[in-house]
């Protein structure tokens, strides 16, 4: 992916698009690969970079929900555990199935998760992951060895996906663009166009890099903006009713020592009445998440001090170390894009089922959902999409389509495994020129080779770009993206031709992004 030939692409481009999205997350990449494999002609717009919003920010669990299930959710259970198992088949360098143990206290327990976890495995049906049991004390603790022992009785242990969400958001951008989409990054839509008879019919778009703005039409428009689904709406129609309850969620994110080995724990009743994991991931525990109301959505959400408290306080109940702030190397929030129900006050309640709606503007709103099930959202919504745009009808072709990357055995390639069938040209350059073989900071295993990989492959266009969602560094440890961002500075304006006050002005910007990253002791 070059950003400059996607640009040429976009101006080179006549006539309307059959589709344009709005939004490069999970929703709008699954929706520009669904489109763009059916031989639609799709331009997808981000305004920032791609997984700059929500989709960098989740638990990281590819799963069916055990919560939905105990909601009696059962057919959105269904629906996404089909999903996590198509996704472990069409992108399994990043998709990985993980033992989750649920550490039972209480005498009741262990038959009563045993039972709803085997039904969370019977509704899988084919694409189940493993069957849950019930564990002893001694098993729990073999897989768990950092659990707090006090009145622990044992664990039930079930099986679902875990993956980087960013990295294959990433990989969707790339596999949307070998499908012949044209996708640009910093491209921010800043209004919508009309007809004569008041229907869009395209978008007025401001490019972040050059400051140009330009108009692209579009035989229909798709509004995949997550958390800002109403903004475009508004864009749309002034008196359009806000259909986003926009919840926050945060996770903290600890050394690899409270939660060694690779069994995730799950706590299925928070003192909120919510779920918990801690998580094992790229070497550092994961601890979240919250669910709570927040009034407006940004781009960059911060933690709130009570939401700290809270995880931090919930992991202390279940982690024989008890974890302090001092030990937290990054904090993250994120915010669900949940569809109003009512007046409710209480979005841990909402559903998590995905909304399409048709305006009357005749713009396509795609919101809700999870990222697990983004693809057969995707589906819908182009089902839609298309029939308004009038587009030739033509079937859904990514139940079995591989994700940019795919590898059957990608473990070979250890740390690299992630990058997949990408992961033999890392490889090389390092093996050509040693300096990209050096690790950009000694608290993680990043090397140079990555940057310049960014930055040439997968348009990487800042060092925030790079840093927190190319690499996971921001969100594994702040302090150590902090130290890595002037050489990163230096790698990618070789790479991409800037000067020195680029570089200087893109370490003073990602400081500041990154120190709400950290946590103050
Ligand atoms: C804390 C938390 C944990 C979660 N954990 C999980 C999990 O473990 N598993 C799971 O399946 N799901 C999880 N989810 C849900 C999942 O992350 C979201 O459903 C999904 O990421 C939403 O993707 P999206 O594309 O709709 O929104 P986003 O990722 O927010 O994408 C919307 C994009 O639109 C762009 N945009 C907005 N306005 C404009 C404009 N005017 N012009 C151009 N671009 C624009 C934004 O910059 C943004 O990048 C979690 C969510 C949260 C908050």
């Amino acid at each position: 992916m070059n950003r400059a030939e996607m640009y040429r692409r976009l101006h080179a481009h006549a006539g309307p698009w059959d589709m344009i999205v709005v939004g490069g997350g999970a929703t709008g990449a699954g929706v520009a690969i669904d489109a763009a494999s059916r031989g639609y002609d799709v331009l997808l717009l981000e305004q920032s970079d791609f997984g700059k919003g929500t989709s960098s920010r989740s638990t990281k669990l590819v799963h069916g929900g055990v919560r939905y299930l105990e909601q009696g959710n059962v057919s959105l259970v269904m629906e996404a555990l089909k999903e996590r198992g198509l996704l472990l088949q069409n992108a399994p360098h990043l998709v990985h199935n993980l033992g989750f143990v649920v550490p039972n206290y209480d005498w009741w327990e262990a038959p009563f998760y045993g039972i709803g976890l085997k039904l969370y495995n019977l509704l899988a049906g084919k694409y189940g992951f493993g069957a849950s049991r019930i564990l002893s004390r001694e098993e729990t603790l073999e897989r768990l060895p950092t659990l707090n022992t006090e009145g622990l009785r044992g664990g039930v242990i079930y099986f679902d996906g875990q993956f980087d969400d960013s990295r294959l958001l990433v990989n969707l951008a790339a596999t949307a663009a070998e499908q012949g989409a044209v996708l640009l990054n910093y491209a921010r839509v800043t209004g919508v166009t009309k007809d004569g008879d008041g229907f869009v019919n395209g978008v007025t778009v401001r490019d972040a890099e050059g400051g140009q703005e330009f108009a692209a039409a579009a035989k229909v428009v798709v509004n995949a903006t997550g958390p800002f689904t109403d903004d475009l709406r508004r864009m749309a129609d002034p008196a359009v009713q806000p259909i986003v309850a926009p919840s926050q969620g945060i996770h903290l994110v600890l050394d690899g020592s409270f939660l060694p080995g690779d069994s995730a724990i799950m706590v299925p009743h928070t003192s909120d009445g919510r779920v918990m994991f801690a998580i094992p991931w790229h070497g550092h525990t994961l601890v979240g998440t919250t669910d709570t109301p927040v009034e407006e959505a940004a781009l960059e959400p911060a933690a709130q001090e009570r939401e700290i408290e809270f995880v931090l306080g919930t992991a202390s109940l279940y982690l024989a170390r008890k974890p302090e702030r001092a030990d937290v190397t990054s904090v993250f929030a994120g915010i669900r894009p949940l569809v109003r129900a009512g007046d409710s006050g209480n979005t841990a309640a909402l559903s998590r089922d995905h909304t399409i709606r048709i305006e009357n503007s005749g713009l396509v709103t795609i919101c809700g959902g999870k990222w697990t099930t983004y693809r057969h959202m995707a589906e819908d919504c182009v089902n839609h999409a298309a029939i308004l745009a009038r587009l030739e009808e033509r079937p859904c072709m990514t139940a079995c389509l591989n994700i940019h990357g795919f590898h059957a055995s990608a473990a070979r390639y250890g740390r690299l495994e992630m990058y997949g069938s990408d992961a033999p040209e890392l490889l090389r350059m390092m093996e050509t020129d040693a300096a990209l073989a050096e690790p950009l900071d000694g608290a993680l295993p990043y090397v140079a080779a990555e940057v310049v990989w960014a930055a040439r492959e997968e348009m990487a266009r800042t060092v925030e770009d790079v840093l927190a969602r190319r690499t996971r560094a921001l969100f594994l440890n702040a302090r150590a993206a902090i130290r890595m961002a002037p050489r990163v500075a230096a790698l990618m304006a070789r790479e991409l031709g800037r000067d020195a006050a680029w570089e200087s002005a893109q370490v003073g910007a990602f400081e500041r992004t990154a120190k709400g990253f950290l946590l103050a002791p």
